[in-house]
């Protein structure tokens, strides 16, 4: 039986998340930006909280943590090699470590680059991805602390991930990633009808996040930097994608 995965709006555009294992009753909560949106969906689905899994560093990820554990005093699970700049952890994994969501195993990924030591963690049987601010819906987290290369072997491991996995990224940011997008990738029809969703669905005031990879895959600039199109926009035919990709996170951060 697969996670049952709620997105919580937290802050002015965060999302948190609610993994929900449905044959054991242990529900786990992807970062806490902040305490009360997170407490709510809890009670409205009467979940208690058994774990959370932090994803990396910033203060809109885990400055809520100290209010959620107030009302359920939970396992905190992070990345070891982070653990002097999170909040004390409870369980401290290293890249590639398994742990478990009741019934359901999953992985935890070093992804750095948007900081050095940002996580995802993967259930497979779901199949859902929690990558907050490195793998985005249509865009990808600003290079803090890694490299462009660093980032870059990060979304290659999330691009190899079953295409049908759902993606549950950390911010609504998806308006103004298109608005980029389509200036590197101006003739990608997936990417204009996208574009055409996405306006609709904010209009409604309807999340953007979580989205398919498969979509990803086919309209997210970020992870095409090997697509001739793209690179022939560029002028970079035939070049290392890693550089593409670096050309391209240069141009989205003087969009
Ligand atoms: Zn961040
Ligand atoms: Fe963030």
């Amino acid at each position: 039986m697969p996670l049952e995965i709620v997105t919580v709006p937290c802050l002015s555009d965060n999302y948190a998340f609610l993994a929900h294992d449905a044959a054991t009753g242990i529900t786990a909560l992807v970062d806490a930006p902040e305490p009360e949106p997170i407490l709510a969906a809890l009670k409205a689905r009467g979940w208690t909280l058994d774990m959370v899994l932090i994803t990396h560093h910033h203060y809109d990820h885990v400055d809520g943590l100290a209010g959620v554990l107030e009302a359920h005093p939970a396992t905190v699970v992070g990345n070891a090699a982070d653990a002097e700049r999170l909040p004390p952890l409870d369980l401290a994994l290293s890249d590639g470590d398994t742990l478990q969501i009741g019934s359901q195993r999953g992985t935890m990924i070093d992804v750095s680059g948007h900081t050095i030591g940002h996580v995802a963690f993967v259930f497979p049987d779901t199949p859902v991805a929690f990558t907050a601010d490195s793998l985005m819906a249509l865009g990808c987290g600003r290079l803090f602390e890694g490299t462009p290369a660093q980032m870059w072997a990060s979304l290659s491991k999330l691009a190899a991930l079953a295409p049908d996995t759902l993606i549950c990224s950390g911010h609504e940011y998806t308006a103004s990633n298109g608005r980029f997008a389509i200036t590197v990738d101006p003739d990608n029809t997936a990417l204009q009808a996208r574009i055409a969703d996405i306006a609709r669905a904010r209009a409604a005031n309807e999340a953007t996040v979580p989205s398919l990879l498969s979509l990803e895959l086919a309209t997210n600039p970020f992870l095409r930097a090997a697509d001739p199109a793209i690179q022939a926009h560029l002028g970079m035919e035939g070049a290392d994608p890693a550089d593409v990709f670096a050309e391209i996170r240069q141009r989205k951060d003087t969009f």
